[in-house]
């Protein structure tokens, strides 16, 4: 990676987003803390991890208070801890039974954990995700919990050759964060689109990116994992 791919992507989203503000998370899954330093010294502030074990391990090494860490990938209820100690957003809440543990695990000196409920429209590239009609009732005891903050709502749509398709999926998903925005006015943030598709998912009202590959280039598959098969990788052992 480097400092004028970025730029050329920080021009990619802004030509989409047509003025709106649209933020950037650089997905570092499997890469090197240093490509991560690399990056943050180009001035890219956030990172999504999938994996617990090795976003810790980064952090621990590259000890950058200035960066901003979000866990994008399937959360373990024995994971919940570390996550709220550790991350500054849950992109991939899907279940009611993560509320709790992360609410009580929250350090009181920091702000609230920032959340946003995965949703799966079926047919997904990933098997985590809440049902759409699931939506309303996981907001409303994210909203109740002191420890955690509701932002919105956060997708992986199936990657699919027809555009028209895909375009479809997201604004499926738009209506559904208008849904909710509705009942919780407060909620600013509705994470979609990878680096196969992020200009449509912008197009569609995507207040956020998440970007690996258009980044860093390929990935090498995560040993001991199914990451080369599933575009949202294994869930940890
Ligand atoms: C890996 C991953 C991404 C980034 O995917 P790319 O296609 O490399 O941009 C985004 N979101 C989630 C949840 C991921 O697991």
């Amino acid at each position: 990676m480097s400092a004028s791919a970025l730029a050329a992507l920080c021009a990619r989203i802004e030509a989409a987003a047509r003025g709106r503000n649209v933020t950037l998370i650089a997905v570092s899954k499997t890469r090197a803390a240093g490509e991560i330093r690399a990056l943050a010294a180009a001035g890219q502030r956030a990172f999504g991890e999938n994996y617990v074990q090795e976003a810790l391990a980064k952090q621990r090494e590259l000890s950058d208070p200035a960066l901003e860490w979000h866990m994008i990938g399937p959360l373990q209820s024995n994971k919940c801890h570390e996550v709220a100690r550790h991350f500054d957003w849950l992109q991939s809440l899907d279940r009611a039974k993560l509320i709790e543990p992360l609410d009580r695990a929250r350090p009181d000196d920091r702000p609230p954990l920032n959340v946003l409920i995965e949703v799966n429209l079926g047919g997904e590239a990933s098997k985590s995700g809440c049902r759409p009609d699931e939506i309303a009732g996981l907001a409303a005891r994210i909203a109740a919990a002191s420890r955690l903050e509701l932002r919105g709502l956060m997708a992986i749509p199936a990657p699919h050759p027809d555009p028209a398709v895909r375009r479809a999926a997201f604004a499926r998903l738009r209506g559904l964060f208008e849904t909710l925005r509705a009942a919780h006015p407060g909620i600013d943030t509705l994470s979609m689109g990878m680096s196969d598709d992020f200009e449509l998912a912008i197009e569609e009202g995507a207040t956020m990116v998440r970007i690996g590959t258009a980044l860093f280039g390929k990935r090498n598959p995560r040993p001991g994992t199914r990451e080369s098969k599933g575009r949202n990788g294994a869930p940890e052992p």
